[in-house]
């Protein structure tokens, strides 16, 4: 039973380790460093080689690329082109 202590330590040792390489990991797959995914993160479409070859790191298909882009685009604010259609009309 006194043995008991020793491996208890050992398995700690064994978890520490496995944890500060899975915190590598991780970090590793938030920055992917220009690795492009195959398949889009939002719609699992597949990504075109084209477009992956062309965006180091994209993670999104071409449509969800899209409407991100006009999600982080204010609306109204400093839009010329919409006071421009409420004066014509
Ligand atoms: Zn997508």
């Amino acid at each position: 039973m006194a043995g008991g202590w020793a491996k208890d330590g050992a398995v700690n040792e064994q978890i520490e380790a496995s944890i500060s390489d899975e915190l590598a990991r991780l970090r590793a797959q938030k920055r992917p460093a220009g690795e492009s995914r195959t398949h889009c993160t939002e719609c699992e479409e597949p990504i075109p080689e084209p477009r992956r070859s062309a965006i180091p790191g994209v993670t999104l298909c071409i449509d969800c690329q899209n409407e991100r882009d006009a999600a982080f685009k204010p609306r109204g604010g400093i839009n010329r082109r919409g006071s421009k259609d409420s004066q014509l009309k």
